[in-house]
């Protein structure tokens, strides 16, 4: 029953925005008009009460329509049996003169109604459903109500709809905090602090995917290991605050480079960085990394830098046909950066 009640609300699902709310008081909504319907029509069928069993019987047929309809269908529904809910208690309430209890009902209407529009237009709602049963029920005192009972339920409806606005403005801001939270801690996770480029954590994920997005639509997909030759020189001169300097001025250029939609820069580690890029042709992937290279070596006439730095590179070459496994392009193309290293630096050594 539990793990049943657990799935029908969907309530293990992950949150991502409000909405998820609002769909699960929907379903809740849904289940509760159709146990009510069940429980009054076995009241009905016990007391053999012949005419509102007729009622009822339609009324938990449509229920039970609704109940298999598509999900956003569904969702529709819900606000209208909401409504139609709020109607019945209405009609029961002037049927039963306010007696037996009937205007209690009103109070769960209120929280469902929070719930399902947010304080404010929820609060408009309540506030003109409450209007009219506050009129209708004084409309029976004292004839068939008591004054104190209509007093002590005006009291008890105000508190619980001033509650009801305040728990759904509480509960909405904390969820909002909350999703802004976990974007922000998503960024974070995916961000390399000093560069701001995605770090080795985000291109670990991204590799697959791009790889196997370009292997569907037969693309060609270029990965480049870059990385800065002699930087320890470079920090042993000028001091690592001043290597810092370069390493943002280097990300800064390559994130101006690679600015179409797929294209993708990560500082992989130290001074180590990865592009990940589609191209038209094995010709417009190398133009592009050759550029690069030629940029930076001028990099020093723009950014404040101590010194001019250059890169090496190894591009490595992706297309459908190779069948190339995951784990072993990241190995090639580190392999294709060691052999321009060793070829004396400044270079980009292509796959073939
Ligand atoms: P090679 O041309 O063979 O790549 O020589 P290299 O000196 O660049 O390579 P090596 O691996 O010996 O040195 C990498 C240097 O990168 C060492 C380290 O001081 C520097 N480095 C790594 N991370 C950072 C960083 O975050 N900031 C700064 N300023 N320097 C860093
Ligand atoms: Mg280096
Ligand atoms: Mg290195």
């Amino acid at each position: 029953m539990k793990t049943w009640f657990k799935a029908y609300l969907q309530l293990d699902k992950d949150i991502e925005n409000n909405l998820y709310r609002k769909k699960v008081t929907s379903k809740f909504i849904l289940l509760l008009s159709f146990t009510i319907l069940s429980v009054l029509l076995l009241g009905n069928f016990i007391y053999s009460n012949q005419a509102t069993f007729y009622v009822n019987l339609s009324l938990f047929i449509i229920m039970s329509l609704i109940m298999i309809l598509p999900g956003q269908q569904r969702k529709y529904a819900s606000h209208i049996v909401l409504h139609f809910m709020a109607l019945g208690i209405l009609l029961v309430v002037y049927f039963n003169q306010g007696k037996e209890y009937t205007p209690i009902w009103s109070l769960l209407y209120i929280f469902l109604v929070m719930s399902l529009y947010g304080h404010r237009t929820g609060l408009r709602i309540s506030l003109f459903y409450l209007t009219i049963l506050l009129i209708l029920l004084f409309s029976f005192t004292p004839s068939a109500l008591t004054t104190m009972e209509f007093v002590r339920f005006t009291m008890v409806a105000c508190f619980t709809l001033f509650f009801a606005y305040l728990a759904e403005m509480l509960i909405s801001r904390t969820f909002e905090k909350l999703i802004t939270a976990k974007s922000q801690l998503e960024q974070l996770s995916k961000t390399d602090a000093l560069t701001g480029l995605f770090n080795r954590r985000h291109f670990d994920e991204v590799l697959p995917q791009q790889m196997r997005s370009a292997n569907r639509s037969h693309d060609l997909l270029a990965l480049v290991i870059i990385d800065i030759d002699h930087f320890k020189g470079y920090n042993d001169t000028f001091g690592h605050p001043a290597g810092d300097v370069a390493l943002v001025a280097l990300a800064n250029l390559l994130k101006i480079q690679m600015k179409r939609g797929n294209d993708a820069v990560f500082r992989l580690g130290g001074e180590e960085f990865a592009l990940l890029y589609q191209a038209k042709s094995d010709q417009a992937a190398v133009k592009l990394i050759e550029d690069i290279r030629i940029a930076v070596e001028s990099l020093d006439q723009y950014c404040d830098i101590e010194k001019k730095i250059t890169i090496s590179a190894g591009l490595l070459l992706i297309n459908s046909k190779q069948n190339i496994a995951v784990e072993t392009a990241y190995e090639l193309a580190d392999k294709l950066l060691y052999q321009a290293k060793n070829s004396g630096r400044n270079k980009v050594v292509i796959s073939n």
